[in-house]
């Protein structure tokens, strides 16, 4: 399996401090936990600041799992380079969408609405397990402590989703649904909210489970090269005559 992930690098460079929980940058931490992954035989890392966003045409072609964290210039991400990463989804290529990508422009794109939020500074957040039975929620418990973490609450504007496996519950009285999953053409999305840059979220041993086995399951069962209907050559006329 060929996992890329993409990472703004934005944060960690104008605040040294993220560096205290991310010395390698927040794609350097996801590319530690997905490198954990003996299904996965490539880690390539992309940021905003390399030449076309390092999402070239041969790395995206061939990139079976997209991970995207995204928050202060998701308009910098190019048009043209949105419509091929929407296109490679249909395809069948798989999408996690970490935190305040939310907002990214390919989220936009393949929901179809705003995206919004209602946000709030850190409280406390613990994370419910609603679909144990998904393979998303293998090895992670009906709840646990995530502890310090940006808030984010409902009313969250997306369409229904597939499957809601994780809910997110704060101190402060906010709701939120924390991870959920989407099928579009021939691909699979999993938002994942929590990841905060200034919070040690992806270090939680359940918090890197969970983005491992989103990866898994991410991955293409089924691709196709181009979305079209296929013709059907034989009629039933034709079916019962052979009969
Ligand atoms: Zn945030």
């Amino acid at each position: 399996m060929n996992v890329t992930i993409w990472n703004e690098g934005i944060h960690e460079e104008l605040y040294p401090k993220i560096k205290e929980h991310y010395p390698n940058c927040i794609h350097g931490t996801l590319a530690e936990i997905i490198g954990e992954l003996p299904q996965v035989d490539n880690v390539h890392i992309a940021t905003l600041e390399q030449e076309g966003c390092g999402l070239p045409d041969e790395i995206l072609d061939k990139t079976d799992v997209l991970l995207w964290w995204g928050h202060m210039a998701h308009d910098r991400v190019p048009d043209e380079l949105v419509a091929k990463i929407h296109h490679r989804v249909l395809q069948g290529m798989g999408l996690m969408v970490l935190h305040s990508a939310h907002f990214s422009k390919i989220f936009i794109k393949l929901m179809g609405t705003s995206c919004c939020l209602s946000w709030k500074e850190d409280t406390y957040e613990r994370l419910f397990c609603v679909k144990p039975s998904h393979p998303i929620a293998a090895g992670i418990p009906s709840h646990f402590e995530l502890g310090k973490e940006e808030t984010y609450g409902e009313f969250f504007d997306v369409p229904d989703p597939d499957e809601t496996i994780f809910l997110g519950w704060f101190d402060s009285g906010e709701l939120f649904r924390s991870g959920c999953t989407w099928h579009r053409g021939y691909g699979k999305v999993f938002y994942f909210q929590p990841g905060h840059e200034t919070n040690p979220t992806y270090n939680h041993e359940y918090i890197r489970k969970i983005i491992q086995n989103a990866c898994i399951w991410l991955a293409p069962s089924n691709t196709i090269e181009y979305i079209t209907s296929p013709y059907i050559e034989k009629t039933l006329e034709e079916i019962r005559k052979t009969k």
